[in-house]
């Protein structure tokens, strides 16, 4: 349930941190809906709802913050019905925190005729061809009536492989924006203008290092963002087909570039793997559409790497997906049944899958914040690397 809030002390956003082991943080961070242990990952609910997904399993599985899609909801329901639901959190009926993108990533990689110019985005819904624009101001306006409780800046997401003057250029763009979004955030909080609805008056705001792969755009771009000041700083624009190295070198060096006393994100990313190795160079969120996605496909994350449910292999397999999880769906079905009712199309294929690749991700989570706390994080790091094997490759 939302606390009640006086709008003259600020955001009640506070990041504390608690621990660290080498560059791993083990924190916290107080929203209007309750805290968010950290490193923490957050499950995609593109729609309002994590696809195939209760949120009452999303609370069974140890999820403490939620993502919505900015893009989608707005331009479906649309972000003034949802205002006058009361925000987000009483429309979908969840009460813990959210995390809203500014729907700049889905302009650029879903929308149809986009042209970005200084002014920002306009482009075509993917829905039905209407026109719409996302100026930095909008992108603040449909996530305060929003009321998530972290909203995001809107960036340029930049395609790879760019030249670093194509970089650098949408780099400093990116931060033209953010200021212009951290200004509107603060008129806003100040007064808002007839017309936008502010669902949740103690919602804070994150920049995006922005940059392409390039160190000496990820240094101007750390400086320049976090010079305009924000609750937090998400690294962007990885995880679009970079080798797996040079996305691990630009969030170390991002990331120790970044305020300690602020929660970092890195935006998108990525396999179980990624989570512990990013934790490692000292990132605190995560989302990725990996777990749910893949699920879908049939694609399980174990503790011993990765299961492809529709295998022959397990036809007659009885054992759970993952002896060592705990979910409803390890604890009450075999392989084998999980593959027949994926091979019939069943929609409880897709549930149960859902719920099992959730609970691994937020297990990896509870577990790599044990190893932080007590100190033994690298040896964790080794033997969950050891034992997911190379699985990375064979997806
Ligand atoms: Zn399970």
């Amino acid at each position: 349930m939302g606390r009640p809030f006086d709008k003259a002390q600020g955001t009640p956003f506070r990041f504390t941190l608690r621990a660290t082991d080498g560059a791993a943080r083990l924190g916290e961070f107080e929203t209007p809906h309750g805290l968010v242990h950290t490193p923490a990952f957050m499950p995609v609910g593109t729609q309002g709802a994590v696809k195939a997904t209760l949120h009452r399993d999303l609370i069974d599985s140890g999820a403490e913050i939620v993502l919505g899609n900015t893009y989608h909801l707005f331009l479906r329901p649309g972000d003034e019905l949802i205002a006058r639901r009361g925000g987000l959190h009483r429309f979908i009926g969840w009460n813990r925190p959210l995390l809203t993108d500014s729907g700049g990533f889905q302009v650029f990689s879903l929308a149809e005729r986009r042209t970005i110019t200084e002014e920002g985005a306009e482009f075509q819904s993917h829905l039905d061809g209407s026109r719409h624009q996302l100026t930095p101001e909008r992108a603040v306006d449909i996530q305060a009536r929003l009321g998530s409780d972290v909203a995001m800046v809107l960036d340029e997401c930049l395609a790879y492989p760019a030249t670093h003057e194509a970089a650098a250029e949408s780099m400093q763009r990116s931060v033209r924006w953010a200021s212009r979004c951290r200004a509107r955030l603060e008129r806003l909080r100040a007064e808002p203008p007839p017309g936008v609805t502010v669902s949740n008056a103690g919602q804070a705001q994150f920049g995006i290092v922005q940059g392409g792969v390039f160190a000496d755009l990820r240094r101007e771009s750390a400086d320049a963002t976090v010079a305009i000041g924000f609750e937090g700083y998400a690294i962007g624009g990885l995880s679009v087909g970079e080798p797996i190295d040079q996305m691990y070198a630009v969030v170390q060096e991002t990331a120790a570039r970044l305020p300690v006393a602020a929660p970092r994100y890195l935006m998108g990313a990525g396999t179980p793997e990624d989570l512990v190795e990013c934790v490692a160079r000292g990132i605190d969120m995560f989302d990725c559409v990996m777990p749910t996605r893949n699920a879908r496909n049939g694609q399980l994350f174990t503790s011993q790497g990765r299961i492809n449910i529709k295998n022959a292999a397990q036809a007659e397999d009885d054992r759970p997906v993952d002896p060592a999880c705990g979910c409803y769906t390890c604890t009450h079905h075999s392989r084998a049944y999980l593959r027949h009712l994926y091979l019939a199309g069943e929609m409880t294929a897709g549930a149960l899958n859902t719920l099992h690749n959730l609970t691994f991700y937020l297990d990896t989570m509870k577990r790599i914040r044990e190893a932080i706390q007590l100190g033994t994080f690298e040896r964790f790091r080794q033997e969950f690397l050891r034992l997911s094997g190379d699985s990375r490759t064979n997806s």
